[in-house]
């Protein structure tokens, strides 16, 4: 799944992991933009290439997250469900079904996955899918109307925001020049929604870092 996807659902997740905490133990609304980088943070090994990770293996993989998780439920309890939720999606669901994923490491190195590709008709429909699910369920609990609120707190959203960038600019790098990527996009209908979708989770978040750096001027006022 591409970041849009892994982002939307993480999101979708862990309203859902949420909602079916009890409430008396689930506390206060989620923090959407640490949903959303957990939903993309195992892809860090992208950038660890250089240290001998290889891609969708070490950090696609349930054992190291139970692990760096212990921590967080220790002190969180049932509150960290929904943010562990939203990065064991990332492999158990997102690339499970895209690609193949090292799901069991150190236990066992085998790839796993249904390997739909990307992008394929089902990568594009459930991309576009948690996209639509995520936006109805932001408007329908009010999390919108914060994220579009003049509030220090979406000032994180700052970091989801540069980890779409840096996969535009991955996907970008792929490229000799802009003229022959848009040729490549325009020739599909799969593509050009799939850029559609990333443009508007872009300006969503944009919107919602801009409030958040507005709350800051305010205060400095
Ligand atoms: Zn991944």
């Amino acid at each position: 799944m591409y970041f849009l996807g892994h982002m939307a659902w993480a999101y979708v997740w862990a309203v859902i992991a949420w909602a079916l905490i009890p409430a008396a133990k689930r506390g206060g609304k989620l923090f959407v933009p640490a949903i959303l980088m957990l939903g993309v943070l195992p892809d860090v090994d992208l950038l660890l290439g250089g240290l001998g990770v290889v891609h969708r293996t070490v950090t696609h993989s349930f054992f190291l997250w139970t692990v760096l998780f212990i921590p967080v439920f220790v002190i969180l309890r049932f509150k960290a469900i929904p943010y562990f939720v939203a990065v064991v999606q990332h492999f158990a669901f997102g690339d499970f079904l895209m690609g193949k994923v090292m799901l069991f490491w150190p236990f066992s190195s085998k790839l796993v996955g249904l390997g739909f590709g990307m992008p394929s008709v089902v990568d594009v429909v459930l991309e576009t899918a948690g996209l639509l699910f995520a936006l109805i369920i932001l408007l329908y609990i009010g999390d919108l109307k914060q994220l579009f609120s003049v509030n220090k707190r979406n000032v994180f959203m700052l970091l989801p925001l540069l980890a779409l960038l840096t996969s535009a600019v991955f996907f970008l790098s792929h490229w000799s020049s802009i003229v022959s990527l848009a040729g490549y996009i325009v020739s599909s209908g799969l593509l050009v929604t799939l850029m559609l979708a990333h443009v508007i989770l872009f300006v969503l978040i944009a919107i919602s870092t801009v409030q958040g750096l507005r709350a800051f001027r305010r205060r400095a006022k």
